[in-house]
């Protein structure tokens, strides 16, 4: 157990995602990493608007964060930043992580990824400078393989955390289709997503 008085310094969770719809395999992932790595508290960063997100249009960012705040409001732990969706466009990690880092002067960053994304970390904008902005937890993610030996040392933790076969991509096609989102997502996502009726019109194609 590290010594919190000595070092004195905040460890920050950071957890960015499109959040579209946000589910229980972020959420668990989150909680698990919060717990294993002792941190005082996680943020979950929505991305800003990319006109298109592969080939799909991407839910309003005000959907999307509300989602996201609805889903965390009851953990204490739990916090949502709007920084990625102020600044608008594209986001890139390494301009979240800067103005993370000049938020919270005194904290500690741990990014926090699932396999599929961390497998393209070495092809993101800027590497080497994201890594000195925080340490990279990759947790495993169901059909996606855990492992990069091309990953500097030192500079990335991975993780296994139960593991739930859930993505916001089969969220959406369900709901197009009519099927049920219960337990998937929180309650009050669900009900979000009905109140908006987002996800119906037209049909979501699947990645
Ligand atoms: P989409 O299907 O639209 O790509 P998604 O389910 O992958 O959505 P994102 O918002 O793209 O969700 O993911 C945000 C982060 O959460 C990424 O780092 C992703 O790897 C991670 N993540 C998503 N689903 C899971 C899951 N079931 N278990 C662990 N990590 C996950
Ligand atoms: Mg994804």
């Amino acid at each position: 157990m590290r010594d919190r008085i000595a070092d004195g310094k905040r460890r920050l969770g950071v957890m960015g995602g499109t959040f579209d719809p946000i589910h229980h395999g972020h959420l668990v992932a989150a909680s698990e990493v919060a717990a294993r790595f002792d941190l005082d508290e996680v943020v979950f960063v929505p991305t800003g608007q990319p006109w298109q997100k592969g080939h799909r249009s991407v839910s309003p960012p005000e959907d999307r964060y509300l989602m996201t705040v609805i889903a965390t409001a009851s953990n204490p732990q739990f916090s949502v930043s709007r920084i990625d969706i102020d600044r608008g466009g594209k986001t890139y990690t390494i301009d979240t992580l800067r103005e993370l880092r000049a938020e919270y002067e005194n904290a500690d960053l741990f990014f926090i990824t699932g396999a599929d994304a961390l497998a393209q970390i070495l092809g993101w904008r800027d590497a080497g400078e994201l890594f000195s902005l925080a340490h990279f937890i990759g947790v495993t993610r169901p059909g996606h393989v855990l492992a990069d030996p091309g990953l500097p040392q030192g500079g990335v933790s991975l993780i296994e955390v139960p593991a739930l076969a859930i993505s916001s991509t089969d969220c959406r096609a369900r709901v197009a289709r009519g099927d049920p989102v219960w337990y998937l997502v929180p309650d009050g996502v669900v009900r979000y997503i009905n109140k908006r009726a987002l996800y119906r019109d037209p049909p979501q194609p699947t990645r």
